[in-house]
């Protein structure tokens, strides 16, 4: 018996084909987003080199460790604040 246009075997390989335009889709999608992520990621790092140069963030003499979350002892090397 011989698969025609509507055999079996068209069925798989069409299903072959979608599945690997999904693939390259998703792909692109996925990577078309890093450069975003990354300027953000940079955006948000300068923002709080600022924030911690001009004095709003309470650092640890010691290490400079960010101490908004523990404004009492430095959780990084134990110093008190
Ligand atoms: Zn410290």
């Amino acid at each position: 018996m011989q698969s025609d246009a509507t055999g079996p075997g068209k069925a798989t390989r069409a299903a072959r084909n979608v599945m690997k335009a999904l693939e390259t889709t998703c792909l692109v999608l996925f990577l078309a987003q890093l450069p975003t992520w990354l300027v953000v990621g940079l955006w948000l790092w300068r923002r709080q080199e600022r924030a911690a140069r001009r004095g709003d963030v309470p650092t640890c003499a010691c290490c400079g460790y960010d101490l908004r979350a523990t404004p009492d002892r430095c959780p990084e090397c134990g110093a008190p604040a």
